[in-house]
């Protein structure tokens, strides 16, 4: 029996859903255990009771003066309080710039083993055993840990979130905390990218890499991703000869994505990018050059000029949609 805290994400007014995903994989490993997820700095109480649904059996619902926005300082300050009140055997994050930040310090703080970059929990015999990436995305490991008392960040998108059969709602605990010993204000937020579909959670992504040649080359690869639902991504080559943001970055030191569908238009394939994208379960590929090493890991392999291809696509799936 393991006690499992999860701490729910927000983004946008609306949860998550690595929220759900890891309340799932909570209810496959804690044979019996209370699962918690909890909730900083949100004012929507529905939220809360949606966790239920997911199989929460409580929910920690924490506010403060300082907490509507994420601060490393406010977070640790909240789930290390809470770790110590509430005992639990296992503690889950996303592998999300939130769960990035907060967990390595929330296991130093608790004296406790961090498993990151999760992408797979199987329970045998009462024994866990976590699957994650190593070497870029090269090979995976598995590993399993001495004792029950550890923390993970576990990769959005590759587990499925379960809803239970039965609708439970979860107690809910009105948490307040004293935040003055919280020394990160924030005081404003300027948002740098336009909002749209989430790139790390979105089921379709259209990336673009050095040889969309600038930014108005990622307009048909924009009108190819709304038209899929999908939001647009890039290779690092894209970002750094400043064709669009650095918030697009896709790979080892950008963002790690695990779409149903995946279509990469000008990148090359170096393994800092496949590292953030190799996990996608169908990959399409579009570059001129046939040997560009992207096509090892595609499913489907375009060799031709993105800027003839993008546009017949997006008008053949336009009529195939319609
Ligand atoms: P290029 O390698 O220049 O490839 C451009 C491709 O476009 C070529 O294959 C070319 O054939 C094709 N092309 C050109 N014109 C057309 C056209 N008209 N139609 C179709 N195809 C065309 N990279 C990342 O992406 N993410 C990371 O997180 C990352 N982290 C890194 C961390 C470290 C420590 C280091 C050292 C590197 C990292 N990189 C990362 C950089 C990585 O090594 C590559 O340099 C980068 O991914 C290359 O980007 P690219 O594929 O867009 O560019």
């Amino acid at each position: 029996m393991r006690n499992i805290l999860a701490l729910g994400e927000i983004r946008a007014g609306a949860l998550r859903n690595i929220s759900f995903e890891m309340l799932s994989a909570a209810q496959e490993i804690a044979e019996g255990g209370k699962i918690t997820a909890v909730l900083i700095g949100c004012d929507d109480q529905t939220l809360a009771h949606e966790l239920g649904r997911f199989g929460a059996d409580q929910v920690y619902f924490v506010t403060g003066d300082q907490l509507s926005h994420y601060t490393t300082d406010g977070y640790l300050q909240v789930l290390h309080q809470l770790a110590q009140e509430e005992k639990p055997d296992i503690l889950l994050f996303g592998h999300t710039a939130v769960g990035r930040d907060i967990a390595p310090r929330l296991a130093s703080r608790l004296g406790r083993g961090l498993v990151s970059d999760v992408t797979d929990i199987q329970l045998e015999a009462g024994k866990i055993t976590f699957t994650r990436p190593i070497y870029a995305g090269k090979a995976f490991q598995q590993v399993e840990m001495a004792e029950d008392r550890w923390l993970a960040t576990i990769r959005p998108n590759n587990m499925t979130a379960k809803p239970l059969d039965s609708k439970t709602d979860p107690t809910i605990i009105d948490y307040k905390v004293e935040t003055s010993q919280i020394r990160t204000i924030i005081k404003e937020i300027v948002k740098k990218t336009a909002t749209g579909v989430d790139l790390s959670e979105a089921k379709v992504v259209v990336a673009g890499g050095r040889g969309v040649k600038s930014a108005a080359g990622f307009e048909p690869l924009q009108q190819l991703a709304d038209l899929l639902g999908g939001a647009v991504g890039a290779s690092r080559g894209a970002c750094d000869a400043d064709y669009c943001d650095y918030s697009l970055q896709i790979g080892q030191t950008g963002k790690v994505v695990t779409p149903d569908l995946y279509i990469a238009c000008g990148i090359s394939g170096a393994i800092q990018h496949l590292a953030g994208m190799s996990q996608a379960k169908v990959i399409v590929a579009i570059n001129k050059d046939p040997d560009a090493p992207i096509f090892e890991v595609a499913d489907y392999g375009i060799v031709g000029d993105l800027f003839e291809i993008v546009p017949l696509l997006t008008e053949e799936l336009k009529t195939a949609l319609l």
